[in-house]
């Protein structure tokens, strides 16, 4: 299968017994084969002259947040969406910010609003992600979008942990009765991650910092998703043989590189299935915004009576 690649391990101690080959599972890979049905899906829309929108909003100069916005507003072009960015001083008062997104919510070429995080410490964060209107709330924070996602009504989910779900479902993963372990609740990825397992009948763990003895939680689990933000949180005595394991964490080694939550190399001579960082739920992040844009435009063109 093309989007699964073996994985060799270079692990010179192991001689008694060949080490376990876990199966990577490519973001990239992945993404790229869903950025064509995106960019089919807008190309069609364009066609009735329905050009989907996304709008990126950037308030103050956080060098992380400028190279993730650009990617997003570059991704966009690449697959046929229209794309702004705006882009304020970390002086713009939160008046101005909510009368920006209200401009945004009434603008028709505009189908998605993100407004990337963290705002500065005087915009109150949540106040400007309720003030998004849940049709464009394609980042899927607003609050009318996470209740959406705990009833099971249509909605806009998370991009990460709706990228974890795309990633288990192309490895043809039944999560029915299996035993799934979500470290971390966060309310962009741990919570949803765990409330979109749970919809796909899972039996669901969800492990915080205030959870004792980590390993024996996720010892007992067939899928983990670790999604903390600290190196080797899950280590090769923490996982069963054969489970899958999917690493949100963005962390950076010794050397400065990008790298996971996971012990990569000895998760992998345990795990059936492993996501890499970089190159695993990364790139999903971002495609899935764009499955979220391209869906909030086709739903906007059904509602005019364009599709
Ligand atoms: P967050 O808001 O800081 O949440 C971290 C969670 O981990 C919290 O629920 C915390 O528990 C829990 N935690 C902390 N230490 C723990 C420990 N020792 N054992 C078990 N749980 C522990 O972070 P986030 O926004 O969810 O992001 C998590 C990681 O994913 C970060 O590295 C972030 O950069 C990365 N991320 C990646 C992407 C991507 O596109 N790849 C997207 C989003 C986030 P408490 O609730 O008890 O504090």
């Amino acid at each position: 299968m093309p989007l699964l690649r073996a994985f060799l391990l270079e692990d010179t101690h192991m001689t008694a017994h060949p080490p376990r080959i876990a199966q990577i599972i490519d973001g990239n890979d992945l993404s790229r084969q869903l950025r064509i049905e995106v960019t089919q899906r807008a190309a069609a829309l364009r066609a009735k002259g329905h050009t989907p929108g996304l709008a990126v909003v950037l308030v103050g100069d956080n060098q992380a947040s400028q190279v993730y916005v650009r990617n997003k507003v570059k991704a966009c072009h690449e697959s046929g969406l229209h794309s702004v960015l705006e882009q304020y001083p970390a002086t713009m008062t939160e008046g101005e910010l909510l009368a920006r997104v209200e401009v945004l919510n009434n603008d028709p070429t505009i189908h998605g609003i993100l407004v990337q995080l963290p705002l500065p410490a005087h915009i109150d964060a949540q106040k400007v992600i309720e003030a998004i209107s849940p049709a464009k709330d394609v980042d899927g924070f607003h609050v009318a979008s996470a209740g959406a996602l705990m009833v099971g009504q249509p909605g806009f989910w998370p991009c990460t942990p709706y990228g974890c779900m795309k990633m288990l479902e192309s490895i043809g993963y039944d999560l029915r009765g299996k035993h799934a372990v979500v470290i971390g609740r966060s309310n962009i990825v741990g919570k949803p991650m765990a409330l979109m397992l749970l919809a796909k009948n899972a039996t669901v763990t969800v492990c915080h910092s205030a959870t004792k003895d980590l390993k024996t939680q996720t010892l007992q689990a067939d899928v983990i998703v670790a999604a903390v933000g600290k190196r080797n949180v899950l280590t090769a005595d923490m996982v069963k043989p054969g489970a899958v394991v999917i690493d949100v964490g963005m962390n950076r080694n010794d050397e400065g590189k990008l790298c996971g939550d996971v012990d990569f190399a000895g998760v992998s001579q345990v795990a059936g299935y492993i996501t890499p960082v970089p190159g695993g739920v990364g790139p999903m992040t971002i495609t899935m915004l764009l499955v979220n844009t391209i869906e909030a435009a086709e739903r906007e063109a059904q509602a005019r009576g364009l599709a």
